[in-house]
C-alpha cells in the first residue's frame, strides 16, 4: 500500500503547490489523480518518485511510505528499486535506440531471470513491441511509444506504477486501448497510479480517484461515485 500523509510541498519561498494532500493506493488498485492545470497532480507524481528536487522542489511537511518504508527521503533510483516506478509525461522514451534497447534500459537493476520474465509480460501485453523490437523508437506511432514508455517502467517489476498523463495526445481508439492495458496491468497485481487530463477514461479504469484543486484534495471515492458526483460532472466530464 503506498501512502501519502499531510503533504505540502514548495517550489522556491513564492509557490506552494501541495498543501496537506492525503490519498492511499490499495495493493493493486488503480487510483487515479485528476484536477485541472496547475492543481498539483505532476508535483504529487515527483514526490513519490523522488524526483521533486530535479524540479527545484522540496517537501515541507508531511510523508509519503510504501508500506512500512518512508521513501519521501530516497533518491529516484532507490525508490525505483523498492518498486515504485513512473512514466513521465511526455513519454521519453530513448528515441534513437531500439525498441529493445529502450526496454533493456527499463530492466537494468533486476536480475537476468527476472527480466526475462519481464520481457515476456511486456511482449505479451504489447505485441507490437515484440514485432518492432530492432525498429528505432523514434518511429514508432505515439500511441506506440506510450506503449513503450508503460512497458519500459515494467521491465522492472514494479509494485506500483505511476502514470503521468498516458492518454495525452492520442487518438480515442489508442487511448481506449491503453485504458484496456492498464486494466489488464492492474488485473496482474501491480497498483496503478494515473494522473489524467482525460477525466473519462480515468474514471472508467480507476477504482478510486482524488480530484485535486489548487494543492488539495476537494474530493475523493469510488469512482463510480464520482462519476455521478455533480461537481465532477460539471468541472471535468462536460456536463452541466
Ligand atoms: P499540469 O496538468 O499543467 O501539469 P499539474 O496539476 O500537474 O498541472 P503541477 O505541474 O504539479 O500541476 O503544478 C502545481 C503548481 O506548482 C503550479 O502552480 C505550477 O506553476 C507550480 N510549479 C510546477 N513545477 C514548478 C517548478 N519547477 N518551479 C516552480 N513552480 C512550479
Amino acid at each position: 500500500m503506498l501512502n501519502v500523509r499531510d503533504l505540502h510541498v514548495r517550489y522556491g519561498r513564492s509557490v506552494a503547490a501541495l498543501h496537506g494532500v492525503d490519498l492511499a493506493v490499495p495493493d493493486d488498485g488503480v487510483l487515479a489523480v485528476l484536477g485541472s492545470n496547475g492543481a498539483g497532480k505532476s508535483t504529487l507524481l515527483r514526490t513519490i518518485s523522488g524526483t521533486l528536487k530535479l524540479h527545484r522542489g522540496v517537501v515541507t511537511r508531511g510523508e509519503v511510505r510504501l508500506g512500512e518504508t518512508r521513501i519521501d527521503k530516497l533518491d529516484p533510483a532507490s525508490i525505483v528499486r523498492l518498486g515504485v516506478v513512473g512514466v513521465p509525461e511526455g513519454r521519453q522514451i530513448f528515441t534513437r535506440m531500439s525498441v529493445d534497447e529502450n526496454l533493456r534500459a527499463g530492466g537494468i537493476s533486476t536480475s537476468a531471470e527476472q527480466r526475462v520474465k519481464a520481457r515476456k509480460r511486456v511482449h505479451e501485453l504489447f505485441p507490437v513491441l515484440a514485432e518492432r523490437g530492432r525498429q528505432r523508437a523514434g518511429l514508432l506511432s505515439g500511441g506506440e511509444q506510450q506503449m513503450l514508455a508503460i512497458g519500459r517502467a515494467l521491465m522492472s517489476a514494479p509494485q506500483v506504477l505511476l502514470l503521468d498523463e498516458p492518454s495525452l495526445g492520442l487518438a480515442p481508439k489508442v487511448v481506449e486501448q491503453i485504458s484496456g492495458i492498464i486494466r489488464e496491468i492492474h488485473a496482474q497485481g501491480t497498483s496503478v497510479v494515473l494522473v489524467e487530463q482525460n477525466a473519462v477514461m480515468a474514471l472508467n479504469v480507476a477504482d478510486h480517484a482524488v480530484v485535486l484543486e489548487v494543492g488539495r484534495v476537494a474530493l475523493a471515492g469510488k469512482s463510480d461515485e464520482l462519476s455521478r458526483s455533480e461537481d465532477v460532472q460539471r468541472l471535468y466530464l462536460g456536463g452541466h
